[in-house]
């Protein structure tokens, strides 16, 4: 699996964990998907209702309004985005969450180096996702 991103996603994304830090910034990810690769072609930025620097949460209204909207312009769930103020690697509740959310992708960025990392569990397994940004 391959996660592609428009430069400007990467943009938004970055300006948004840092306008937040050392808060965790998160947001939710739809495009298209294919075998081999999700292209994400709109990222809804989501407040983190725990205001935390260790976990986040997405209120879920705004959840299904994302995703109704995504819907409608035929667009598919790709995955959620968070950042921690840490390297970019799933902490031990993102691993949990992992295994409730199915084939998502996750998108980390690391708040204090800015490098960024995508994740997928497959049958329990964590495996780490090659991002291009084009
Ligand atoms: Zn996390």
């Amino acid at each position: 699996m391959i996660l592609r991103l428009k430069r400007q996603h990467v943009r938004l994304l970055k300006e948004e964990a840092r306008k937040v830090h050392p808060i965790e910034a998160c947001a939710l990810l739809f495009g298209r998907l294919t075998r081999k690769e999700a292209f994400v072609k709109r990222v809804v930025v989501t407040a983190n209702e725990l205001q935390s620097t260790v976990r986040f949460e997405i209120d879920p209204e705004t959840f299904v309004k994302a995703f109704t909207e995504a819907d409608g312009e035929g667009l598919e769930f790709i995955g959620l985005f968070h950042s921690h103020p840490a390297p970019a690697k799933p902490s031990l509740i993102d691993l949990k969450y992992m295994k409730l959310w199915g084939d998502a992708l996750w998108l980390i960025l690391s708040s204090t180096s800015g490098s960024f990392a995508a994740y997928q569990m497959r049958q329990g397994q964590v495996k780490e996702i090659t991002t291009k940004v084009e």
